[in-house]
């Protein structure tokens, strides 16, 4: 039996975090979280910001202008913001919702007094473009959930992007499962205002809500009747610390250094090669789980989310017997919610947890735990056939 640490300066008993977000943190962002505290208006700071600002925009595949920014809280944040500046009393929203996410954006847009128009589609499915084609008219703004980490689905954003550039209505996209873990292309595809969470695929501390925000999207919220109800999220007054550089409100300098660090780690490895890492962990976590029942939760491979892999749990299996004790063993994963829970886990393929080591952790412990100590050398055998010699089980 193992004993249980709880100080965090032995490496050997760090917590196993492998859900769909936190996420660990990134080294070098653990590393700056440790630089002394500097105030919000010095030139170190501003300088700090310029270059997350160029980074998120190479991460959101914006025009080469695009205003890009950090918000003071969680991926929530991101969203609430999205709705308060775009949004106006009477408007109607077209929400897509196909999960928690979908019908939490759907709740903002009706706080913000919106009438909001759902276009839904079952658990486990993608939204079809052309229910959204359908329901167009007299829209002011669509909202989408790009990956929906309550259930693991891929929604088509290109194909949903397509049929709304032609209605006018501004389109608003959930990014927090896949920006930073894949090439997101914004300008492209004709997102006006995109958001994540700094914990989730880029590896930082929680507490950041980094957003895109296109030219369009400015103009349309320059021609506000009325003004923005959220103040500390006013595109306004964002524009004024991020672009003019005077006082709006204090940021929090740290996460700023931590997230700095994280962001530019992962610029650094490549959209192109993060994505190749959460399908290639999808491929060896399938194949060493598969042989005792695990199934795909999301039938259709072209709907299903790299960044968080939706299992069916086999009937042998008690999700939360297994859980706790793994959790006891310091590991996490998530179960299902609402409806999926006690039916799927769900394993977290974002940024730092989609490596061969910490997973490797996960298969150990679960072979231990039910009885099956063959698992882990399925795993270690799938990591081979799946990675190339360079990748390491230490990567
Ligand atoms: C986690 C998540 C959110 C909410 O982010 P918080 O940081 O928890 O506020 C929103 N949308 C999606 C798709 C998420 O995965």
């Amino acid at each position: 039996m193992r004993a249980q640490h709880h100080s965090f300066s032995d490496p050997h008993d760090q917590h196993v975090l492998l859900t769909p977000g936190p996420t660990p943190i990134h080294p070098a962002g653990q590393r700056a979280l440790m630089r002394s505290m500097l105030g919000h208006m010095d030139p170190e700071v501003f300088e700090l910001n310029r270059e997350i600002q160029a980074d998120l925009r190479t991460m959101y595949g914006t025009e080469p202008e695009a205003f890009t920014a950090l918000l003071g809280g969680s991926g929530s944040l991101g969203m609430e913001t999205g709705f308060a500046n775009l949004v106006e009393a009477g408007d109607t929203v077209l929400v897509c919702a196909n999960g928690s996410f979908g019908r939490r954006m759907a709740e903002m847009a009706a706080r913000y007094g919106a009438t909001v128009r759902l276009v839904t589609a079952p658990l486990g499915e993608a939204i079809q473009p052309d229910a959204v084609a359908a329901h167009l008219s007299g829209v002011r703004m669509v909202a989408l959930v790009h990956g929906e980490t309550s259930t693991g689905v891929l929604n088509p954003v290109e194909e949903i992007a397509e049929v709304v550039r032609d209605s006018g209505a501004l389109f608003s996209v959930d990014a927090v499962a896949t920006a930073g873990m894949r090439p997101f292309g914004m300008a492209g595809m004709g997102v006006d205002y995109a958001y994540t969470g700094s914990q989730k695929c880029l590896s930082a501390p929680p507490g950041l809500a980094p957003i895109a925000v296109s030219e369009r999207a400015f103009s349309r919220f320059y021609a506000r009747r009325s003004p923005c109800p959220l103040w500390y999220c006013d595109f306004e007054g964002l524009y004024a610390y991020w672009v003019d550089h005077t006082y709006h409100h204090t940021v929090p300098v740290n996460l700023h250094y931590a997230f700095h660090a994280a962001l530019h780690a992962a610029m650094d490895e490549g959209l192109e090669a993060r994505h190749l890492r959460s399908v290639t962990m999808e491929k060896v976590i399938i194949d060493t789980l598969g042989p005792l029942g695990f199934t795909h939760y999301v039938p259709r491979a072209q709907d299903r989310l790299p960044t968080v892999l939706a299992l069916r749990l086999p009937d042998e299996i008690d999700d939360e017997a297994v859980r706790a004790e793994l959790r006891r063993r310091e590991i996490s994963i998530a179960g299902g919610l609402g409806p999926t829970a006690g039916v799927i886990w769900r394993l977290g393929l974002m940024g730092e947890s989609a490596r061969p080591a910490p997973y490797r952790r996960l298969m150990e412990e679960l072979g231990d735990i039910i009885d099956r100590p063959d698992l882990v050398h399925r795993y270690d055998e799938a990591v081979g056939r799946h990675f190339p010699a360079s990748e390491s089980l230490a990567g």
